[in-house]
């Protein structure tokens, strides 16, 4: 005679808090004491390896989003990002056309958030 008990059902660990999916044991994984399930964790640890990445900002566009992105790059104010570039654009030692083009060459090499 066969035992069959406890062999269908799987033993679940908890909720992923990231999906909500319900993970057995042997599927969680447990990161900063929270319960994630394998795909999550893998996207988890696939962010935390990726480097800052300098991007355009989704939240805190005007023209582009550089100016943004800038500031959420290097954790100021946008604001003050637009007024260093606004500053910078009468400069009377630099080109009229120096702070587009920085400007152009940022959008283009930015990536969208
Ligand atoms: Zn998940």
């Amino acid at each position: 005679m066969k035992k069959d008990t406890g062999k269908t059902k799987k033993e679940t660990a908890g909720v992923c808090v990231q999906c909500g999916k319900a993970i057995s044991v042997d599927e969680a994984i447990i990161i900063d004491e929270k319960i994630y399930c394998k795909a999550c964790a893998e996207k988890i640890k696939m962010d935390e390896e990726k480097p800052k990445m300098l991007h355009k900002s989704a939240k805190n566009r005007m023209l582009g989003g550089v100016c943004g992105g800038l500031g959420e790059y290097f954790n100021i104010d946008p604001t003050i990002v637009r007024v260093i570039f606004a500053i910078l654009l009468f400069v009377p030692s630099l080109r009229f056309w120096f702070m587009p083009l920085i400007y152009l060459l940022l959008w283009i090499i930015m990536t969208e958030d």
